[in-house]
């Protein structure tokens, strides 16, 4: 698939390239809207993210040209904006745009993309195949048939060759000759892809020659899904590869959704930082890491001073608004492999890797000064911070470490609160 950015920021730009790479979609950015035109006038995309104003024109008034175009009437438009009305979004729909959002929703952005792909995909079976046939001449009247209809080809004629290529590669399918030149045969080829974890998605299809129900039954067992004779029509060939690459599709949603449940079961909705069954299933997993590579783990608890009373003058929604702002405060103040998580109501968790007694309060204290002087929704916020610590190598569980800092918490509510206890041992 292919895509075209017109004229978005280039942080966002940055942003979508990667996330379309990571769909096999091959991106393209751009900051004129007339450059765009030339370029999709000679070839077809099926993809455009574009701005609400462009460089040298409105983005409604390039899509109105793109829809008058041949080859662009179903490509699918996503327009960003940094107003959002509804004249606005009209105007866009009028225009031919499919769908519009604010600039600042990059997450919807992704994820609406995300979709489309599937979605896509799964109606027009194209996709990327590599087939592997020893023999030049069939190879290119097979290859001719596939690309032809719609499929990206690569072809190679011995099995060390597909092995390697898997390896760096991800392919939709992947078509085997039975009998190949070289030091392998398609069955050893089939074999050893299948001791592959990184391989065990991709679907194979094997074309035989030999008719015979024993050498049938081996195909299969290899770890082929499927075989086609080499008599078979060039509709039968299509058909089962178009089976094949659908199945692999349906599979690929199904990861998704589940990831994404996944990913939900352990967020926390209203902050988005990790919530308390994340914290219990990797905080463990950190801890042993650390005492088998020997190094320190510290834990900071952050309870918010007097919150009931935020919300009890300010209302809950306001509550909320100051959790979202510590929250982003803590995510911001720790590193990419600590962890930070909404343990419950105004709790939060930190779990420190390489860090030492010393090193986790330094930590905690410019926490808490930073919280001292967030101020927001302008209210003085303020948290008392327990620290725990387990040193290199020794064998505390998260429980008890949890335990700890818990205690240091009270300690720290006792002593006056907006201050930082380290729990002793
Ligand atoms: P302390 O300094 O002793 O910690 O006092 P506190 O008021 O912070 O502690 P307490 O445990 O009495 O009250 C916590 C409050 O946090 C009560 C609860 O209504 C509020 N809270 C819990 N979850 C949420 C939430 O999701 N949103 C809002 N707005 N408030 C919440
Ligand atoms: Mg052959
Ligand atoms: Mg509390
Ligand atoms: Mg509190």
């Amino acid at each position: 698939m292919r895509a075209i950015i017109i004229d978005i920021s280039k942080s966002l730009s940055v942003l979508l390239n990667q996330h379309m790479a990571s769909h096999q979609i091959k991106s393209l950015t751009l900051t004129k809207g007339k450059e765009a035109l030339e370029m999709l006038k000679r070839a077809r995309c099926d993809l455009v993210v574009i701005s609400m104003y462009l460089e040298d024109m409105e983005g409604t008034e390039f899509v109105e040209a793109l829809r008058k175009l041949d080859n662009q009437a179903d490509t699918h438009v996503v327009m960003l904006t940094t107003e959002e009305n509804r004249d606005i979004l009209g105007r866009a729909m009028k225009a031919g745009v499919n769908e519009l959002f604010p600039k600042q929703k990059v997450d919807a952005v992704l994820e609406h993309i995300t979709h489309w792909v599937q979605k896509t995909r799964l109606k027009t079976t194209t996709g990327n195949i590599l087939y592997v046939e020893d023999n030049q001449s069939t190879a290119l009247v097979v290859s001719e048939v596939l690309k032809n209809s719609g499929y990206s080809v690569k072809q190679v004629a011995n099995g060390l060759a597909a092995l390697e290529l898997m390896e760096n590669n991800v392919f939709d399918l992947l078509l085997v000759d039975y009998i190949l030149e070289g030091d392998m045969t398609g069955l050893e080829v089939v074999k050893t892809l299948r001791t592959r974890t990184s391989a065990i998605e991709c679907p194979i299809l094997m074309l035989s020659g030999q008719e015979s129900e024993q050498v049938k039954v081996e195909i299969l067992r290899s770890g082929a899904n499927d075989y086609l004779s080499k008599g078979a029509s060039r509709d039968e060939m299509l058909a089962r590869i178009s089976n094949l690459i659908r199945t692999k599709r349906l599979f690929e949603q199904v990861q998704y959704q589940q990831q994404k449940l996944q990913h939900l079961a352990m967020t926390d909705q209203l902050t988005g930082l990790h919530n308390r069954h994340y914290l219990f299933e990797a905080a463990p997993q950190k801890l042993s890491e650390a005492q088998r590579h020997k190094f320190p783990v510290a834990l900071i608890i952050v309870d918010l001073d007097k919150f009931k009373q935020i919300n009890d003058e300010h209302g809950h929604a306001s509550g909320d608004r100051v959790l979202k702002e510590a929250a982003q405060l803590l995510r911001k103040q720790c590193r990419k492999e600590d962890i930070v998580a909404r343990f419950g109501g105004e709790e939060f968790v930190i779990l420190l890797s390489h860090c030492d007694q010393r090193q986790a309060l330094e930590k905690a204290e410019s926490i808490r000064c930073a919280l001292q002087n967030l101020n927001p929704i302008q209210l003085k916020v303020t948290g008392s911070f327990g620290v725990a610590c387990c040193q290199q190598g020794t064998h505390a569980s998260f429980n008890d470490l949890f335990s700890d800092a818990d205690t240091a918490v009270y300690q720290a509510k006792h002593n006056g609160r907006n201050r930082v206890e380290l729990h002793r041992t």
